[in-house]
């Protein structure tokens, strides 16, 4: 591995010791639908909403006892509301029908759920079962590519060159330390750079690129 990497992945294990997912869930079902309806959403839209929604709604049987419309109006706020409520309701089906209304950990088997692509996968799998996975949210394509420790602008290249680059353990928390990193200095129309922790191993800052806005 070059050294500039090594730094890297160095710099980020101590800037991030403990990072955690900050959506809020209590079940891997729970997580399941907060991860489908985060897509082009704040985590913090989707926490005001679920911690509603869950009140009643926790369970894929209880789920599907909402109508397209009902749970539509549910979860208005968090945008893209008609897909995600007919992904989340059709997921909810396929849980019930096929795998006894659990969260199955086999990735072939999360995306063949409706509205579970790779990155939704692979949240569930790490956070829900602790499988080692990176998930390539919009946070951590723009970091790792920013940052050196990845080069593409196709978001399954960079998490092919992510699991390449980072040791199998820490896969799982450097999905959510870039997060995290991407979501409060690395940001995407103006990140802050001078304050940035990283800014002296950073491939986008040192060179003086121009910023990316991914
Ligand atoms: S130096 Fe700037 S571009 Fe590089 S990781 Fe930090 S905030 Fe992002």
């Amino acid at each position: 591995m070059k050294s500039d990497v090594l730094e890297i992945i160095n710099a980020v294990n101590v800037l991030y010791e403990n990072p955690k997912c900050e959506l809020m869930f209590s079940s891997n079902y729970e997580l399941l639908v907060a991860v489908i309806l985060s897509a082009q959403c704040t985590d913090k839209r989707v926490n005001q909403v679920t911690s509603e929604l869950f009140k009643e709604y926790n369970t894929p049987e209880k789920m599907i006892t909402l109508s397209q419309d009902e749970l539509e109006n549910k979860i208005r706020s968090c945008g893209f509301f008609h897909n995600k409520a007919k992904h989340i309701l059709e997921a909810s089906r396929d849980l019930i029908e096929k795998f006894n209304g659990e969260i199955p950990s086999d990735k072939e088997k999360l995306k063949a759920l409706a509205g579970v692509g790779e990155k939704t996968a692979n949240v569930v799998l790490a956070t829900a079962f602790g499988e080692p996975a990176i998930a390539v949210d919009t946070h951590v394509f723009r970091v790792s590519n920013r940052l050196g420790l990845a080069n593409s602008k196709d978001v399954f290249k960079t998490q092919k060159q992510l699991e390449k680059v980072l040791p199998k353990e820490l896969w799982i928390k450097f999905h959510y330390a870039l997060v995290l990193h991407g979501r409060y200095v690395c940001k995407s129309q103006n990140p802050n750079c001078k304050e940035c922790k990283l800014n002296k191993l950073c491939k986008f800052y040192q060179k003086g690129d121009k910023y990316v806005s991914w």
